[in-house]
């Protein structure tokens, strides 16, 4: 492909980039958004494919485009929707990986083919041996080093960070955090040892010796990794799966400037900034500082915990039936969807329920937290794909203060985003992060199987508050219970 040609293919498939993620940002245009972002990465990968530089090593390509795209058609075909961020994380660490590798085979294979051009370079023939010596460390080849060194750094934290972020989210590894003594100190031993090899990497002038620094600093990176994301539990989990993505856009646009390749120098800031973006919402959302969930420590056990502490509290079970006809009775009524209902499937029996009880006159609504659910979005998506109209799906800040005049709250299989500990307990891990304050309404049915925890592994008051009932068993069914009372009642 003649080069002008490539080049306007990846500034259309960044053009592509842009506007998916424009798209992306509401309901309504998502679907485009994502067809955008299909587009553009096709483009890529076929100008990609049919650049200069690739022409003629199609033999290592094909296999490697067909054993990748087959490993990643099964696995999307056969990730449920709750398992989605596990496979976000695992998909960062194959970034973060990339571009480890790509930093060290560019450094063993084109940094000396620099030196040796340098060395040629007829300029430097005529000069002294020790200042050719000293030529041969031009500045490019310093800023090549620079950027080979951060690649690999970032990589490495993004590729052991997002393994351990995996391994919590699939319940491998405990979502509490794990608290070395002198953390911070430790981390900022990390850091300046990193530096350090750093000054060593870009002071020696032999390919084989500066491999040692870098792989040196390849191993502390990943250890860094490690220690910053096992450091982080519980609740904190979202902001550090938007972290990573933010880091991988970062390592892949550092990759992009290792091969001069334009289009991911533009994808992944896009991804970096994106990430970066959506992780300060996120903190924002659970009333955080970017830097204290950086930091580790939130989730931890604490006092408040109910179960652990053996004090038996009691709480009112209820019945499918009983919560039809209150459903019947009520005015207005707010649906608050978890990720219980993500496990359960039973969207599409709420979107039934809401269409009879809307139909009767009963002002039905939606509350969406924004970090219910395991995936930013992901309660959207559900109610997406079941038909909700997106006009009665509210955000936290959009609905709260209509607690009060609603008659009854469905809380289906939420927990840590209705936990009034947040607001009132503050020995509680979770306290200062806004939730959904559904306790102030008439009444509240919450959808669950047992009393057990939710993600972050805190009890919850709200099932033994007064107003409170308890519908137990698997969302689904107590939702397919509800709707055919409704639709015997509806006649
Ligand atoms: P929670 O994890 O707090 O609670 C979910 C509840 O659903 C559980 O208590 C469980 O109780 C119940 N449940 C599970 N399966 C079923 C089922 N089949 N039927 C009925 N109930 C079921 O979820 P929330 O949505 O309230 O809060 C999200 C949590 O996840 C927050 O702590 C958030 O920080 C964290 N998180 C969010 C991410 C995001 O991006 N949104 C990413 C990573 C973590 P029981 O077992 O008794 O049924």
């Amino acid at each position: 492909m003649p080069y002008q040609l490539h080049q306007i293919a990846y500034l259309i498939a960044a053009v592509c980039f842009i506007f998916s993620l424009g798209g992306l940002s509401r309901h309504e245009s998502a679907r485009r958004g994502n067809l955008l972002g299909i587009i553009g990465i096709l483009i890529a990968v076929a100008a990609t494919i049919f650049s200069q530089q690739i022409l003629g090593s199609y033999y290592l390509l094909a296999p490697a485009l067909l054993i990748g795209a087959a490993i990643g058609t099964v696995v999307a075909l056969r990730v449920e929707m709750t398992a989605m961020p596990q496979l976000v994380a695992i998909l960062h660490s194959f970034v973060g990986m990339a571009a480890v590798l790509v930093g060290i085979c560019n450094f063993s294979a084109n940094s000396i083919v620099e030196v040796r051009e340098a060395i040629a370079d007829p300029a430097l023939q005529t000069a002294a041996a020790d200042a050719a010596a000293q030529a041969v460390i031009s500045a490019e080849i310093i800023i090549h080093k620079i950027e080979i060194f951060l690649g690999v750094f970032i990589g490495g934290i993004t590729f052991a960070g997002s393994i351990i972020a995996w391994g919590k989210l699939q319940g491998r590894f405990t979502s509490k955090p794990v608290l070395l003594p002198a953390r911070h100190w430790l981390n900022l031993g990390f850091l300046v040892a990193c530096a350090a090899l750093g000054y060593w990497f870009l002071s020696v002038q032999t390919i084989g010796v500066g491999l040692v620094p870098l792989v040196l600093m390849t191993l502390l990176s990943f250890a860094l990794g490690v220690h910053l994301v096992v450091a982080i539990g519980g609740a904190d989990m979202p902001v550090v799966v938007s972290m990573l993505n933010s880091y991988s856009g970062w390592a892949a646009a550092a990759t992009g400037f290792l091969l001069e390749n334009d289009l991911l120098i533009v994808t992944g800031a896009l991804v970096g900034s994106s990430g970066a973006i959506q992780s300060y919402i996120m903190c924002r959302a659970m009333n955080r500082s970017f830097l204290s969930v950086i930091l580790g420590g939130f989730g931890v056990e604490s006092g408040s915990q109910v179960a652990a502490s053996g004090e038996a509290k009691a709480h009112t079970e209820v019945f499918a039936d009983e919560v039809g006809q209150h459903l019947l009775e009520s005015q207005s009524v707010i649906v608050i969807p978890g990720y219980g209902m993500a496990v359960a499937q039973a969207q599409h029996p709420i979107r039934e329920i809401t269409d009879i009880l809307r139909k009767r006159g009963v002002n039905t609504r939606f509350a969406i937290h924004p970090v219910a659910g395991r995936l930013p979005g992901h309660m959207n998506v559900l109610l997406a794909e079941a038909n909700v109209p997106y006009d009665i799906v509210l955000e936290l800040d959009e609905i709260n203060e209509d607690f009060p005049s609603t008659d009854l709250v469905l809380v289906i299989g939420a927990n840590d985003i209705v936990n009034p500990a947040a607001l009132d307990d503050p020995s509680s891990p979770i306290y200062g992060m806004p939730v959904l304050e559904c306790w102030k309404s008439g009444e509240v049915v919450v959808l669950k199987r047992s009393m057990a925890t939710g993600y972050s592994g805190v009890d919850n008051p709200l099932f033994y508050k007064e107003n409170t009932r308890m519908l137990f068993g698997d969302a689904k069914a107590s939702v397919d219970g509800i709707l055919s009372y409704l639709k015997q009642a509806a006649g």
